[in-house]
């Protein structure tokens, strides 16, 4: 049994970088939560935070109920697992899992017990003899996972444990450590900057941008309902389309196009704020549907031309690069429509109505049936020269977390 909760959890280091900001989550026994955002977000400060390598500057951590912030790492039960598995090379596979609880004096007896239990999960077991040398990246990897499993810690902490393999053994491995958990039960944590390796592994996945937490949830659920732009961009490849434009009664008029897009009576509804104003239009790549395609006429007012450019061909199926202006539209399609793009420099696409999805252009909030009031992020007081460096994140950032927060805040 093992919780992990987080309130309102801060960083800041020496120098005044304020790495983590507010970070609060509830986490339950035998979850798989990984934190996933670009480098630099906070992601292994928070991880190192939980683990007691790093001090927590303010905020609260509890694990079972109990506040941890000061305890010494050894004193929270967690076991850590980094990329680098730095494995005693003179040890075997079997002592190099076993050399923990020989430190901690556990009867030998038990040291065995523990060890075969672990290596038959980890399907280790004809190794126990071998040298690290003698074994895979990912077998070394496993031994890496063995040695935190054999001491059953209440929580596993995982850093990028996967990036130094190389790619077909990241996606193996990845299914081993979903197994390995479901097996183990233990509460885990995991970092990473790979979004599919949040996907895949997640039962529950938290984004991060800046130090801040932007969403936390299910993996379908975020990706069905990002719950800003960053979101929508950051989960799924290629990142969702974004269509700025403007509201005019029944229809979405995107920039820079003569066609316009029909929304339906609940789109209507839930945006009738937003009526003649500007608004973001987002679908994904698999939503919008091929001229050619038999399933285009049950969209077809939601159609729009495009200027196509490059095809980028993954066998099964096709990424097409097309534009609108200036914005850039990728359209994902079976490679059987491929050869049929060849001397067309322009294609029509209609959007899958049930999945297009609408952001505030100026918070880049989503808007939902709950959240639609219109906002405008006021203007910046600074006059514009003055910002050598303009940076159009940080005046909406505030906004929207605090939007974000006021929602989460049940
Ligand atoms: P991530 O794991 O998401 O890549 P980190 O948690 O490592 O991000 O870093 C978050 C931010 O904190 C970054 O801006 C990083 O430069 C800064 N940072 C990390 N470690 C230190 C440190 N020891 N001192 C000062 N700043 C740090």
């Amino acid at each position: 049994m093992a919780t992990v909760k987080l309130v309102n959890v801060n960083k800041v280091y020496d120098g005044g970088v304020h790495a983590v900001h507010d970070f609060s989550i509830d986490i339950q026994d035998k979850e798989f939560i990984v934190f996933v955002g670009p480098s630099g977000c906070g992601k292994s400060t928070t991880l190192r935070m939980i683990a007691g390598l790093e001090e927590i500057s303010y905020g609260e951590l509890y694990i079972d109920g109990k506040l941890m912030n000061s305890a010494a790492p050894k004193d929270r039960d967690i076991a850590m697992v980094f990329q680098s598995y730095a494995l005693y090379p003179q040890m075997t596979v079997y002592n190099n899992m076993a050399y923990a609880l020989k430190l901690r004096k556990v009867p030998k007896a038990e040291i065995d017990e523990r060890v075969r239990a672990a290596a038959e999960i980890l399907k280790l077991t004809p190794y126990l003899d071998r040298k690290p040398r003698a074994l895979s990246g990912g077998q070394r990897q496993r031994v890496a996972l063995g040695r935190s499993i054999v001491r059953r810690p209440k929580v596993f902490l995982m850093d990028e444990p996967l990036s130094n393999l190389d790619a077909k053994l990241r996606v193996a491995m990845r299914s081993e450590i979903v197994r390995i958990h479901r097996e183990v039960g233990a509460t885990t944590i995991y970092v990473t900057h790979d979004q599919i390796e949040a996907m895949t592994m997640a039962s529950r996945i938290v984004v991060m941008r800046d130090g801040f937490i932007q969403q936390i949830g299910e993996p379908d659920y975020i990706y069905q309902y990002p719950a800003n732009m960053f979101v929508a961009g950051f989960i799924g490849t290629p990142a969702m389309n974004f269509l700025h434009g403007t509201l005019q009664g029944e229809y979405f008029l995107p920039d820079e196009s003569r066609d316009r897009i029909k929304l339906t009576q609940s789109q209507l509804e839930m945006l009738k704020n937003y009526q003649g104003k500007r608004l973001v239009y987002g679908i994904r790549p698999e939503n919008l549907v091929y001229e050619q395609s038999g399933r285009y006429e049950q969209f077809a007012a939601q159609s729009f031309e495009v200027s196509r450019g490059i095809v980028e061909k993954l066998g099964d199926i096709i990424n097409v690069h097309c534009t609108l202006g200036n914005t850039e539209i990728v359209v994902k399609m079976n490679s059987k429509y491929g050869s049929g793009l060849e001397g067309k420099p322009n294609i029509r696409v209609a959007a899958e109505s049930d999945y297009a999805r609408f952001f505030n252009e100026s918070t880049t909030m989503a808007i939902t049936p709950e959240n639609n009031a219109y906002e405008e992020t006021p203007a910046r007081e600074e006059p514009q020269e003055e910002s050598a460096v303009p940076s159009p994140v940080q005046p909406q950032k505030k906004n929207f977390i605090e939007v974000f927060k006021a929602k989460f805040k049940k």
